[in-house]
């Protein structure tokens, strides 16, 4: 069977990550059929839009996409084609896995976390104005359809991958309303439930110390949209930093696969960025593709070389370009057949 898949390179480092991630998919023998399309700033001189009609039509038609980071404009210019993609598509789930990869040095031992972020709602819609020149307002939507769906999604995911805790994670403290409602959204999720998954909650800033004073005890993690943006870069931080983050935007219709990483302009070009957390993205996308044994033995060659620490990238305290790093771990791919 071949798998078409919609490829978007992205910006700055995104195009040089995406070579090497299809390097190594390549190398599990599965059949790829890439529909490569362009988003991002480029786009608007050809397109007059940062997210071309032709891409969302591409990830509709194939249902399937991996995608490397889109730069978004600080305080002014296009609104951000990642969240539009995500509103765009539904793709209410980002599924972002934090686990410690043996050999990596850091601070922490063992962090196997996942972050399951509502990725369609909160203070992402953009609804905010200046009022007057000195003050400017947001609006924060939480609706229980969205947080009843990220819960149920939450609690399927660690039934199907045989977790045993989810933790949502709010500031219902001070946001009586908003916050309020995620959290009985998931409590009233949680008791459908009750004796096959545990479920508990802690308030935002509390859960931050905890991460990183015991991140051991943590499981699945369930938050809302601007949470989990930045609970997400601290659990990434916990196991190696960004350059080994690997996520997943998940709808009913269509899946993009992306790093929880932006486009580090400043190393773009330069073969020097980790293509880890694109790569591992890519594992996350064989296994929604059913390709489940391909998926461990990416992930067992990933592991396999930076354990071996000859061909690490500068960011994990190595000297490999990205596309040397992403030629050993293709190469280790072919050797783990039938050890998964
Ligand atoms: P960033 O993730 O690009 O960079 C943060 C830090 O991590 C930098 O020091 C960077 O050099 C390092 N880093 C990130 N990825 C790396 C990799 N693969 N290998 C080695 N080092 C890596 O975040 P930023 O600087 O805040 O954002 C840059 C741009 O990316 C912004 O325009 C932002 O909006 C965009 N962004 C896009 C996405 C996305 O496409 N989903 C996500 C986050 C940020």
């Amino acid at each position: 069977m071949i798998h078409t898949v919609t490829l978007i390179p992205g910006d700055g480092i995104g195009p040089e990550l995406a070579d090497a991630a299809v390097t190594v998919l390549e190398a599990t023998g599965v059949a790829f059929e890439w529909e490569r399309v362009d988003a991002g700033e480029r786009m608007i001189a050809q397109h007059g839009t940062p997210l071309p009609q032709g891409v969302l039509d591409s990830i509709r038609r194939n249902r399937v996409a991996l995608k490397g980071p889109i730069t978004t404009p600080i305080g002014e210019g296009f609104r951000s084609v990642n969240v539009a993609l995500r509103q765009t598509l539904d793709l209410y789930a980002n599924v972002r896995p934090a686990r410690s990869i043996p050999g990596l040095k850091t601070p922490f031992e063992d962090v196997d976390l996942v972050i399951v972020r509502e990725n369609t709602e909160d203070l992402y819609g953009g609804i905010e104005h200046r009022v007057g020149p000195d003050a400017a307002e947001s609006i924060k939507i939480i609706t229980r359809f969205a947080s009843t769906r990220i819960a149920r999604y939450a609690f399927e995911y660690a039934l199907a991958n045989g977790r045993a805790k989810v933790t949502a994670v709010h500031k219902a403290n001070i946001m009586k309303l908003t916050d309020g409602l995620f959290l009985e959204s998931c409590r009233d999720v949680a008791r459908d439930y009750e004796g096959r998954i545990e479920f508990e909650d802690r308030i935002v800033d509390n859960m931050c110390m905890q991460l990183v004073q015991k991140p051991g005890i943590y499981d699945v993690l369930l938050l809302p949209n601007l949470y989990g943006d930045i609970v997400s870069d601290l659990a990434a931080g916990l196991v190696g930093g960004l350059g080994v983050a690997p996520g997943a935007n998940i709808g009913t219709d269509a899946a993009v696969f992306e790093p929880v990483h932006g486009s580090a302009p400043k190393y773009a070009g330069l073969d020097v960025a980790d293509p880890t957390a694109l790569i591992l993205s890519g594992a996350l996308m064989l296994r929604h593709l059913g390709e489940r044994a391909a998926a461990e033995r990416v992930e067992a060659a990933v592991r396999g070389v930076i354990a071996e620490g000859t061909t690490v990238p500068r960011d994990l305290g190595g000297s490999a370009g990205t596309q040397a790093f992403a030629a050993a771990v293709a190469a280790r791919v072919p050797t783990l057949v039938g050890a998964a």
